[in-house]
């Protein structure tokens, strides 16, 4: 089992969003509505980070408002929040962007983990009987997800990039009965970028507040952040602490043996609505 959290005190960070260059501030606390999972509030206007409300954006997890409320790059904080079990909260963002910090979830992390919180039960596991598969349009990527026993996910990611300073990595972990670490093996991982997509990235309006700050960028020779990666798998741990992000728009953690094979948001979030599916929510 694993304990179910909710936060008994406001939480604050600031910094640039990623994406839109712009300086922000988010406030994470609990939910004053009494109200079940994670929402997110700017001024008068809520959005409930669910797995139907995510809407598909190049290089970030994007919710979406029925009235066109639009809150991005929510995968850091939700990862954080799914590693502290915080069950429901509300997270005041200032913009339409999450601030990246250093591009990891280490701020996040930490910054939940000081916070006074009180327990609230457990939290629930939605129950895989049998396999459920997404991929993508060419089959190049895809992600399965079995049945396992007992309440853990066993979570395997594996990625590949034509550099060397990539390559190919995999890291496997589980979370849960018997399970590791899972924090201290993903939570400083970065967020990376090859610099041969930078110019298409900035191109496409986006990546305006990146910088060797909040992010690792690849170029032919090599690594350009003067102290290099933090560790050699941290592409994949990255991937993963993303993954883990994306799936915590369920509100519940998986029974399940789930293999991400070349992954990224909008294949993690198929998943997600295909496991919320499976819980009568879709
Ligand atoms: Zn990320």
């Amino acid at each position: 089992m694993k304990k179910a959290y909710e936060l008994e005190e406001a939480v604050r960070f600031e910094g640039l969003g990623l994406h839109s260059g712009v300086e922000t501030t988010l406030e994470v606390r609990g939910r004053g509505d009494g109200g079940e999972g994670i929402v997110f509030v700017r001024g008068d206007k809520r959005v409930e980070a669910r797995a139907d409300r995510v809407e598909l954006r190049p290089l970030c997890t994007m919710i979406r408002g029925d009235d066109g409320t639009e809150f991005y790059t929510v995968e850091h904080v939700m990862s954080s929040l799914f590693m502290m079990g915080i069950v429901s909260a509300e997270v005041e963002c200032a913009g339409p962007e999450v601030p990246i910090l250093d591009g990891s979830a280490r701020g996040f992390v930490e910054g939940l983990r000081r916070a006074k919180k009180r327990e609230v039960g457990d939290v629930g596991w939605i129950d895989v009987k049998e396999r459920v598969e997404v991929k993508s349009e060419d089959g190049g990527s895809w992600v399965v997800c079995d049945p396992v026993e007992g309440e853990r996910m066993e979570l395997l990611f594996e990625l590949e990039y034509d550099t060397p300073y990539i390559g190919h990595q995999s890291l496997a972990l589980v979370w849960g009965e018997g399970g590791d670490d899972v924090v201290d093996r993903v939570w400083d991982a970065r967020t990376f970028c090859l610099l041969e997509d930078l110019e298409r990235v900035r191109a496409m309006g986006l990546g305006k507040g990146g910088s060797l700050e909040n992010a690792v960028v690849i170029g032919a020779d090599g690594v350009l952040n003067a102290g290099g990666f933090r560790g050699e798998d941290e592409c994949v741990r990255h991937k993963m602490m993303d993954a883990l992000g994306d799936l915590w728009t369920l509100g519940k953690y998986v029974k399940g043996r789930i293999h991400f094979h070349k992954s990224g948001h909008g294949l993690n979030n198929m998943l997600a609505r295909r496991l919320m599916g499976l819980e009568g929510g879709e």
